[in-house]
């Protein structure tokens, strides 16, 4: 009787040892990329870390500044070795003021446009106050994230264009046998002349302009066959992102689809070889 309490008590405490030892990610496991688009409303950001090293793609609307600079904080960054404004709509730098404030940025990029609005140019501000340069982000460039991941800029290709979206740089990044391409805002024109000028296949897709019917063309997806593609927007948002057709499309071609909306952060790790749905 006493022998057999003793041992449920033995029991009992190895349970209750087991729910407390906190399940321990790794910080900074040097063999792993993980990439968490943020949810951050209607608008981008997103995440890309391997080791120590970091790059933040877009920092979402100035309303969501506070939640971003929480996650980063978070996740234990207080230096971002590469952040890219992909262009100057307030969805995806409107919170780069207090990004570029509140930790320490070692290379900042932005391809070359300039607006004349408020949160421009207070991203433009901020970015004196800390004696930040802009690296024109264009065609060729390439982002120096980790010795073992490619990562280059595929557009913009022009000079100039109409429209504000398609002067977001479209990053590829290789890691591995994988590879992944964030799209920014840009429309089919531009996706066309992507694959016009480059032969790829990615794995993952970040939906160009949230998944709005302006991008994401069939040639385009049919070109670079993802498996999964993800749309960053905001619940209930306006402007029906990411469009039906879309999201069709996706389902046609049995590419998965993950949506900030719907799923709040989502992140992606990744070895070289498999690419792990964390949330
Ligand atoms: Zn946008």
């Amino acid at each position: 009787m006493k022998k057999s309490f003793y041992l449920n008590m033995l029991k009992l405490l190895l349970i209750i040892l087991i729910i407390m030892v906190p399940i321990k990610r790794p910080a900074f496991n040097d063999d792993i990329l993980r990439i968490h688009f943020i949810d951050v409303g209607q608008g981008d950001s997103t995440l890309i870390t391997i080791g120590e090293n970091s790059l933040l793609i877009d920092s979402g609307e100035s309303k969501a500044s506070e939640k971003l600079s929480t996650y980063l904080k978070k996740e234990g960054i207080k230096k971002i070795d590469h952040v890219v404004a992909t262009h100057p709509h307030e969805d995806h730098m409107g919170g780069m003021e207090l990004i570029i404030d509140n930790f320490k940025i070692k290379n900042f990029w932005a391809p070359k446009v300039t607006v004349n609005t408020r949160y421009f140019n207070r991203m433009i501000e901020s970015l004196k106050r800390k004696k930040l340069r802009i690296n024109v982000a264009k065609e060729g460039k390439i982002i120096n994230l980790h010795p073992k991941v490619k990562c280059e800029i595929l557009s913009p290709i022009n000079e100039k264009y109409d429209n504000l979206n398609n002067y977001s740089p479209a990053i590829y990044l290789n890691y591995g046998n994988r590879s992944f391409l964030f799209m920014g805002d840009n429309e089919a024109s531009v996706e066309q002349d992507i694959i016009e000028r480059n032969s790829i296949r990615c794995d993952v897709l970040k939906l160009g302009h949230h998944g709005s019917s302006t991008s994401s063309s069939e040639i385009f997806l049919d070109s670079i066959l993802p498996q999964l593609a993800i749309a960053s927007c905001g619940k209930n948002n306006s402007f029906g992102h990411p469009s039906k057709a879309i999201i069709k499309r996706l389902q046609t071609r049995n590419i998965k689809l993950y949506r900030t909306d719907i799923h709040g952060d989502i992140i992606l790790e990744c070895d070289g070889n498999t690419i792990t749905i964390l949330r």
